[in-house]
């Protein structure tokens, strides 16, 4: 076997950068996992798999590694710690996690209970987010963040948590909230924090573009936040104002769009808290973008600055307005949710076993076939890096002519099947050799596209990468073992959906984005492909093309030696979970079946115990998992 060292493998798929310092490839060409960072231990996602096996997990599953969680939490938190020490920033500094990123109970519950030594509370922007969030153990100081559109309940259910203690903020999106708040509030006669949620002028960039920026959706403008605290003076509950918020998008890929919304955040912060002293907080919202592409430039999918930069920015930027406006600074809180979530789960699927079949072909024609079949071979055989374009346009040419004789009943099918033959030998040479002259095109690129195979891989992209589909995100996608021999198969992978969509034909490949990504020849062991850094909003966005479900899930801990744990399980859905989730009850599915059955058993086509044997089938069938059994 030719050599191939890991090295050039980490390079290829990129991953000694998106995967830093959390995934890397180990000599025996597996993928190993340190989710303790570069100094902790580490264990193979192979050997993971294994274990899995033993617990009865099926492909495709989401394995989570609670532990990055705490160690992203600790990352975040102690850099702006050193950002506050360095630039003698005296306010407090906290954070919270919004819950719509992954509102899956055991990532919430976990980030809750890492999060206690650093005050970490929750943000929430439904009344269903919020009832988890108030379930949750958080730390005496911790805060919950209300954002959203509000009706009676949910405001009462924040000013009951008020009543007893927790630190419950009711921002206001729009100032037609205030009357609202403020009437709800004296009926209950509890007195809420409150904050206003800024619309800035500042313009986030990225994929997520329309979502901020003076014609947002969310946000009071200037003359509308005059407004909230004039109504809130009036009804003399001033003192209730405690917090400015905004939030600029996500996935912020330009550190500049930052510090233009700080600084115009902080500018007003500065400007209203000379008039109103009850305002202490400036929450500055979520946004830092993840390097899914592992380039750290200012692109989608990627992110130009690293987390001390951006932690320095926000902190100086704040300090240095307030120093000028002299005021004291405010109390930050953030509610960065990609940033703390997207490293800790890994979606894992099997590529369907498929072996190639090659078939020697001659691709010479035949005497009496027709002409223009003679002439394509001929193409072939003289196709030179001399003139490779030229021919590759006579040949598709051709191959037009060809397709039209078909179409008039002159072709028979062993021509058609040559000229298909000769015409793909042509389109590999082409690409062959404007690879070496390093002359590929876009034209070329489309080619080589279509030339990929198709690996399919038992999983439903709609399910498990939903913004991959909507928004062409990008995800770092890798095979788990064989990083030790060289990959030698462009190929795209398609999923077991019966839609054309349902393919992944953009990858993180070497120094670029390409179109296709080498993977091994398949042989008789299994091949695992992960799809990584996709722990914020995917498990929440996904949806049932297919009625494909819920992956089995399950939380994996490392411990000191490379231990590996398997912890809590959340089994996937069956059959009958997702139709039920669409309105079929399971009486309905089985009476329906059996009425069937045993119409068949009455005319005499089964007998009894066939009947039997068919019912049995037919209620063990609804309790199977939605994706293949491998
Ligand atoms: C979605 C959202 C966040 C989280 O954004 P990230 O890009 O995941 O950090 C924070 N705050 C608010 C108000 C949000 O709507």
């Amino acid at each position: 076997m030719e050599s191939y060292s890991v090295e050039e493998a980490a390079h290829y798929y990129r991953i000694d950068c998106w995967g830093v310092p959390y995934y890397f490839i180990h000599d025996d060409g597996e993928v190993r996992v340190r989710p303790h960072g570069i100094a902790g231990s580490s264990a193979s996602l192979i050997d993971i798999l294994s274990e899995l096996r033993k617990e009865d997990i099926h492909f495709p599953c989401i394995i989570r590694f609670p532990q990055i969680l705490e160690h992203r939490l600790h990352e975040l938190h102690s850099s702006f710690e050193r950002s506050a020490s360095e630039f003698d920033f005296n306010g407090r500094v906290q954070g919270v996690f919004p819950v719509k990123v992954n509102q899956r109970r055991t990532v919430i519950s976990h980030l809750s209970e890492y999060g206690k030594g650093y005050s970490y509370g929750l943000e929430v922007g439904s009344k269903a987010e919020l009832a988890l969030a108030l379930s949750m153990e958080l730390a005496p100081e911790s805060i919950v963040i209300c954002n959203g559109y509000k009706d009676r309940a949910y405001v009462d259910m924040a000013l009951a948590a008020t009543s007893i203690g927790i630190n419950v903020f009711l921002i206001a999106e729009k100032s037609n909230e205030i009357p609202n708040l403020i009437k709800f509030a004296k009926d209950r006669g509890i007195m809420p924090n409150i904050g206003i949620r800024l619309k800035l002028t500042a313009k986030p960039g990225g994929h997520w573009e329309h979502s901020g920026g003076e014609f947002g959706k969310f946000g009071l403008s200037t003359s509308d936040v005059l407004l909230a605290f004039k109504l809130l003076e009036e009804a003399d509950m001033i003192h209730c104002a405690k917090m400015l918020h905004f939030h600029v998008g996500s996935q912020i890929p330009h550190i500049k769009r930052f510090k233009a919304a700080i600084r115009e955040a902080s500018r007003i912060y500065a400007k209203l808290r000379k008039r109103y002293e009850s305002i202490e907080y400036l929450d500055i919202g979520g946004g830092m973008g993840i390097d899914y592409i592992g380039n750290r430039q200012a692109v989608e999918s990627s992110v130009n600055y690293t987390l001390r930069e951006y932690t320095n920015d926000v902190l100086y930027t704040i300090g240095d307005i307030c120093e000028e406006e002299d005021i004291p600074e405010p109390n930050v809180v953030f509610e960065n949710g990609r940033a703390v979530a997207a490293h800790h789960s890994v979606i894992v699927t099997r590529v369907l076993p498929f072996t190639q079949i090659h078939t020697e072909f001659d691709l010479a024609p035949k005497k009496g076939e027709i002409r223009v079949l003679h002439d394509l071979f001929e193409d072939l055989e003289r196709m030179k890096p001399e003139n490779f374009m030229e021919v590759l346009h006579d040949a598709q040419d051709y191959r037009a002519l060809l397709n039209n004789a078909f179409d008039l009943g002159k072709l028979s099918l062993d021509e058609r099947a040559r000229g298909e033959r000769i015409f793909l030998a042509i389109s590999k040479k082409a690409i062959e050799i404007a690879k070496s002259m390093g002359e590929m095109d876009e034209e070329l690129q489309t080619i080589e596209k279509n030339l990929a195979d198709k690996f399919v891989c038992n999983f439903s992209l709609f399910q498990s990468l939903p913004d991959m589909w909507a928004f062409d995100q990008l995800f770092p996608i890798c095979p788990l073992n064989r990083l030790n021999e060289r990959p030698t198969i462009p190929a795209t992978l398609s999923d077991i959906t019966c839609d054309s969509d349902g393919m992944v034909d953009k990858f993180i490949a070497g120094d670029d984005i390409c179109d296709s990504l080498f993977l091994h020849v398949p042989d008789e062991r299994a091949y695992y492909i992960g799809a990584f850094l996709t722990g914020a909003y995917q498990d929440v966005l996904g949806d049932f093309h297919n009625l494909f479900g819920a992956c089995d899930e399950v939380n994996v801990y490392i411990h000191e030696r490379g231990e590996i744990e398997v912890g809590e399980v959340e089994k996937g859905d069956s059959l009958l979970d997702v139709l039920t989730i669409f309105e079929s009850s399971e009486t309905e599915l089985t009476r329906g079946f059996i009425k069937k059955a045993e119409e068949a058993h009455s005319a005499g086509k089964i007998d009894k115990t066939a009947l039997e044997g068919v019912k049995q089938y037919f209620n063990w069938y609804l309790g199977q998992y939605t994706y293949l059994d491998l």
